[in-house]
């Protein structure tokens, strides 16, 4: 923590930032803070309720947090992956942003919970994760990382769904996409939902339903997913927003399994890796290439 405040400090002081994103603590555990006096750093803080993504906060669509200057953001090795992806695909550049890597042996399912972490109260993502410490960072801190706790079930969860019939597979989304209201948390908290207007706020003509009736939400979280297709970063943060409690990264994990599948990509915090999206190959079979 001190070597957080230090550093923090000491990028605020010689002017190499203007504003510091990490996290402080909040009315309901840890919640993301913006630094812009040294005196403040002291505010920051990271321990395992630093469940959010501040990769969100790099987006252009929140310019305005960057009104004083270049953005010094701390990130986990899988926020880490979210920032090089809005580099590849040219929604920030790398010049334009400090990064500080944090070493990292996993976070809470949420930030309001308390405690030691457990196999019973860690972020799904975090068991088996090989990511704990980013490499695309410009700073690195704290201690080397244990394994986080627990046993990953990701697989497996997909795995159930894939076994079962379309039929058993529709009732089974039928049933959690009932539950949503629509509030387009899971939007807002993706780092990777980089549209200034998105497509189901558009009203002439409207493309997605916006009641909460379940013709828009299936509409809705299939444009999600697609949008999302060979980019999304697998940090979690759509679902733990939701306030429905719907499972959504099974949907984000499933596509991310068919990019694997066919193309080869696996996110990764390599802002030069070639992602299926953004690039091309002539020798490509598809007649749409051609
Ligand atoms: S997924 Fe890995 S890097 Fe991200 S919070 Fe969990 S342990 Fe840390
Ligand atoms: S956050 Fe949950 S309830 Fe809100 S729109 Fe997304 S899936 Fe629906
Ligand atoms: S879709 Fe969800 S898991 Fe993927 S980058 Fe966006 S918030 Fe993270």
């Amino acid at each position: 923590m001190r070597e957080l405040q230090d550093l923090s400090r000491k990028l605020l002081e010689d002017d190499d930032a203007g504003v510091v994103i990490g996290w402080e603590e909040g009315p309901r555990g840890l919640r993301p803070a913006f630094v812009t006096d040294p005196e403040d750093t002291k505010r920051l803080i990271f321990d395992p309720r630093a469940v959010h993504n501040l990769a969100a906060y790099l987006s252009p669509r929140r310019a305005h947090l960057r009104e004083k200057g270049k953005a010094a953001v701390v990130v986990k090795g899988c926020d880490a992956r979210a920032v090089a992806a809005l580099i590849r695909e040219k929604q920030i550049s790398r010049e334009e942003v400090i990064l500080i890597g944090i070493r990292c042996a996993g976070v809470f399912r949420d930030s309001s919970c308390t405690g030691s972490l457990s196999a019973e109260n860690i972020a799904d993502r975090c068991s088996g994760c090989d990511q704990r410490e980013p490499s695309l960072v410009d700073h690195l801190i704290g201690e080397p990382a244990p394994e986080p706790p627990g046993t990953s079930r990701r697989s497996e969860r997909i795995d159930e769904l894939d076994s079962m019939t379309h039929e058993e597979r529709f009732a089974f989304w039928r049933a959690e996409l009932a539950r949503c209201v629509r509030c387009h948390a899971c939007r807002e908290v993706c780092p990777l939902c980089v549209c200034e207007r998105c497509v189901a706020d558009k009203t002439d003509p409207v493309w997605i339903e916006s009641s909460s009736h379940l013709r828009g939400c299936f509409s809705w979280h299939m444009t999600h997913a697609m949008h999302l297709a060979g980019r999304c970063s697998d940090c979690g943060e759509c679902e733990r927003a939701c306030p429905a409690g719907i499972p959504i990264s099974l949907i984000n994990r499933r596509v991310a399994q068919v990019v694997r599948d066919r193309f080869g990509y696996q996110a990764a915090d390599d802002p030069e890796a070639d992602a299926p999206i953004g690039t091309f190959r002539l020798d490509d079979e598809e007649e749409f290439i051609k």
